[in-house]
Protein backbone atom coordinates (compact mmCIF):
# COMPACT_ATOMS: atom_id res chain seq x y z
CA UNK A 1 0.00 0.00 0.00
CA UNK A 2 2.29 2.72 -1.34
CA UNK A 3 2.41 5.45 -3.52
CA UNK A 4 5.66 6.07 -5.66
CA UNK A 5 6.41 9.65 -5.90
CA UNK A 6 8.32 8.86 -8.90
CA UNK A 7 5.01 7.93 -10.77
CA UNK A 8 4.36 11.49 -10.87
CA UNK A 9 2.84 13.31 -13.97
CA UNK A 10 3.01 9.84 -15.54
CA UNK A 11 -0.57 9.78 -16.90
CA UNK A 12 -0.29 12.81 -19.54
CA UNK A 13 -0.92 15.65 -16.78
CA UNK A 14 1.18 18.16 -14.96
CA UNK A 15 4.95 16.32 -14.03
CA UNK A 16 4.01 17.95 -10.69
CA UNK A 17 0.24 16.52 -10.13
CA UNK A 18 -1.42 13.37 -9.98
CA UNK A 19 -5.07 11.95 -9.47
CA UNK A 20 -5.19 8.82 -7.71
CA UNK A 21 -8.47 6.69 -7.18
CA UNK A 22 -7.98 3.25 -5.59
CA UNK A 23 -9.90 0.64 -3.43
CA UNK A 24 -8.38 -2.04 -1.09
CA UNK A 25 -9.88 -5.05 0.19
CA UNK A 26 -10.66 -5.66 4.34
CA UNK A 27 -8.03 -7.96 4.38
CA UNK A 28 -5.17 -5.13 3.01
CA UNK A 29 -5.19 -3.64 6.38
CA UNK A 30 -5.25 -7.24 8.13
CA UNK A 31 -1.96 -6.62 9.95
CA UNK A 32 0.49 -9.60 10.17
CA UNK A 33 2.31 -8.80 13.34
CA UNK A 34 0.66 -8.58 16.49
CA UNK A 35 -0.29 -4.69 16.13
CA UNK A 36 -3.32 -4.88 17.81
CA UNK A 37 -5.70 -2.38 16.07
CA UNK A 38 -8.42 -0.35 18.33
CA UNK A 39 -10.52 -0.96 15.27
CA UNK A 40 -11.72 -4.11 12.00
CA UNK A 41 -11.91 -2.80 8.50
CA UNK A 42 -15.06 -4.40 7.52
CA UNK A 43 -15.95 -3.04 4.05
CA UNK A 44 -14.00 -2.10 1.19
CA UNK A 45 -12.01 1.05 1.65
CA UNK A 46 -11.97 3.73 -1.15
CA UNK A 47 -8.99 6.34 -1.09
CA UNK A 48 -9.19 9.24 -3.61
CA UNK A 49 -6.46 11.63 -3.58
CA UNK A 50 -4.40 14.08 -5.64
CA UNK A 51 -0.96 15.06 -4.63
CA UNK A 52 0.58 17.70 -5.66
CA UNK A 53 4.79 18.17 -5.27
CA UNK A 54 6.36 21.78 -4.49
CA UNK A 55 10.07 20.87 -4.47
CA UNK A 56 10.87 17.78 -1.80
CA UNK A 57 7.65 18.64 -0.15
CA UNK A 58 4.51 16.47 -1.31
CA UNK A 59 0.98 18.04 -0.29
CA UNK A 60 -1.67 15.45 -0.51
CA UNK A 61 -5.45 15.99 -0.13
CA UNK A 62 -8.16 13.46 -0.55
CA UNK A 63 -10.75 11.51 1.03
CA UNK A 64 -11.54 8.03 2.27
CA UNK A 65 -14.66 6.27 2.82
CA UNK A 66 -15.11 2.72 4.18
CA UNK A 67 -16.82 0.76 7.26
CA UNK A 68 -14.88 -0.32 10.62
CA UNK A 69 -15.89 -2.30 13.17
CA UNK A 70 -15.39 -1.36 17.15
CA UNK A 71 -15.94 -3.55 20.54
CA UNK A 72 -18.05 -1.44 22.92
CA UNK A 73 -16.24 -0.37 26.09
CA UNK A 74 -19.05 -1.51 27.77
CA UNK A 75 -21.34 -4.56 26.17
CA UNK A 76 -18.11 -5.71 24.04
CA UNK A 77 -20.67 -6.45 21.41
CA UNK A 78 -19.02 -4.87 17.83
CA UNK A 79 -20.66 -2.18 16.22
CA UNK A 80 -20.15 -0.26 13.12
CA UNK A 81 -18.22 3.26 12.40
CA UNK A 82 -18.86 4.10 9.49
CA UNK A 83 -15.61 6.88 8.10
CA UNK A 84 -16.33 9.07 5.41
CA UNK A 85 -13.05 11.74 6.18
CA UNK A 86 -11.14 14.08 3.87
CA UNK A 87 -7.89 14.88 4.82
CA UNK A 88 -5.02 17.54 3.94
CA UNK A 89 -1.19 16.80 5.06
CA UNK A 90 2.00 18.17 3.74
CA UNK A 91 4.69 15.33 3.38
CA UNK A 92 8.17 16.06 3.94
CA UNK A 93 11.37 14.10 3.56
CA UNK A 94 11.73 11.63 6.80
CA UNK A 95 15.57 12.65 6.84
CA UNK A 96 14.65 16.20 7.42
CA UNK A 97 13.12 15.23 11.04
CA UNK A 98 16.00 13.19 12.17
CA UNK A 99 19.06 15.88 11.19
CA UNK A 100 20.04 18.41 13.42
CA UNK A 101 19.35 20.78 11.41
CA UNK A 102 16.18 22.56 12.59
CA UNK A 103 13.22 22.41 9.48
CA UNK A 104 11.00 25.49 9.55
CA UNK A 105 8.00 24.57 9.89
CA UNK A 106 5.69 26.74 8.03
CA UNK A 107 2.81 28.52 9.74
CA UNK A 108 -0.54 26.77 8.85
CA UNK A 109 -3.16 24.27 9.75
CA UNK A 110 -1.66 21.36 7.97
CA UNK A 111 0.05 17.91 8.87
CA UNK A 112 2.83 17.14 9.02
CA UNK A 113 4.18 13.78 7.70
CA UNK A 114 7.16 12.18 6.78
CA UNK A 115 7.77 10.25 3.48
CA UNK A 116 10.77 8.28 2.54
CA UNK A 117 12.32 6.45 -0.61
CA UNK A 118 10.43 8.68 -2.77
CA UNK A 119 6.68 6.43 -1.14
CA UNK A 120 4.04 7.44 0.85
CA UNK A 121 3.05 4.78 2.77
CA UNK A 122 -1.12 4.75 2.02
CA UNK A 123 -1.61 2.35 4.73
CA UNK A 124 -0.06 4.29 7.50
CA UNK A 125 -1.91 7.15 6.02
CA UNK A 126 -5.64 5.66 6.11
CA UNK A 127 -4.30 4.19 9.66
CA UNK A 128 -4.19 7.77 10.54
CA UNK A 129 -7.12 8.83 9.17
CA UNK A 130 -9.16 5.69 11.21
CA UNK A 131 -8.13 6.58 14.23
CA UNK A 132 -9.43 10.15 13.97
CA UNK A 133 -12.49 9.36 13.20
CA UNK A 134 -12.94 6.53 16.24
CA UNK A 135 -15.01 7.74 18.98
CA UNK A 136 -13.21 8.85 22.26
CA UNK A 137 -15.66 6.16 23.87
CA UNK A 138 -16.08 2.90 21.84
CA UNK A 139 -20.36 2.59 23.00
CA UNK A 140 -22.64 0.73 20.89
CA UNK A 141 -25.06 3.75 21.45
CA UNK A 142 -25.14 6.51 24.36
CA UNK A 143 -27.48 4.67 26.32
CA UNK A 144 -26.15 1.10 26.23
CA UNK A 145 -26.63 -0.86 29.56
CA UNK A 146 -23.51 -2.98 29.47
CA UNK A 147 -23.22 -6.43 31.23
CA UNK A 148 -24.07 -7.37 34.57
CA UNK A 149 -20.95 -7.39 36.74
CA UNK A 150 -22.04 -10.11 38.43
CA UNK A 151 -23.49 -12.73 35.68
CA UNK A 152 -22.30 -11.01 32.66
CA UNK A 153 -25.88 -10.84 30.95
CA UNK A 154 -25.86 -8.16 28.23
CA UNK A 155 -28.04 -5.81 29.74
CA UNK A 156 -29.49 -4.36 26.65
CA UNK A 157 -30.89 -8.08 25.49
CA UNK A 158 -31.92 -9.38 28.62
CA UNK A 159 -32.62 -8.22 32.29
CA UNK A 160 -31.18 -10.48 35.30
CA UNK A 161 -32.29 -11.04 38.86
CA UNK A 162 -28.82 -9.27 40.08
CA UNK A 163 -28.59 -6.20 38.97
CA UNK A 164 -31.50 -4.58 41.13
CA UNK A 165 -29.44 -5.96 44.25
CA UNK A 166 -26.45 -4.34 42.43
CA UNK A 167 -27.91 -1.13 42.06
CA UNK A 168 -29.43 -0.81 45.87
CA UNK A 169 -25.89 -1.94 47.19
CA UNK A 170 -24.63 1.21 45.73
CA UNK A 171 -27.29 3.32 46.46
CA UNK A 172 -26.83 2.43 50.29
CA UNK A 173 -23.23 3.73 49.66
CA UNK A 174 -24.32 6.73 48.74
CA UNK A 175 -27.20 6.99 50.97
CA UNK A 176 -24.44 6.39 53.69
CA UNK A 177 -22.39 9.04 52.71
CA UNK A 178 -25.18 11.93 52.36
CA UNK A 179 -26.54 11.13 55.76
CA UNK A 180 -22.42 11.03 56.93
CA UNK A 181 -22.38 14.49 55.24
CA UNK A 182 -25.00 16.28 56.97
CA UNK A 183 -24.37 14.69 60.46
CA UNK A 184 -21.34 16.70 60.26
ZN1 LIG B 1 -22.79 -1.62 24.17
ZN1 LIG C 1 -26.81 -10.33 36.64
Amino acid sequence: MHFDLRQLGRHGGAARDEHLERSFAPSAFETPDAREDAYRVVAPVHLVMDVHKDGDTYRVTGRVQTQLELECGRCLESFPVPVDSTFELRYIPAAANAGEGEREVEEDDLTTAFYKDEKLDLGELMHEQFVLALPMKPLCSEGCKGLCPQCGTNLNKASCDCSPAWKDARLAGLQALLKRDKEN
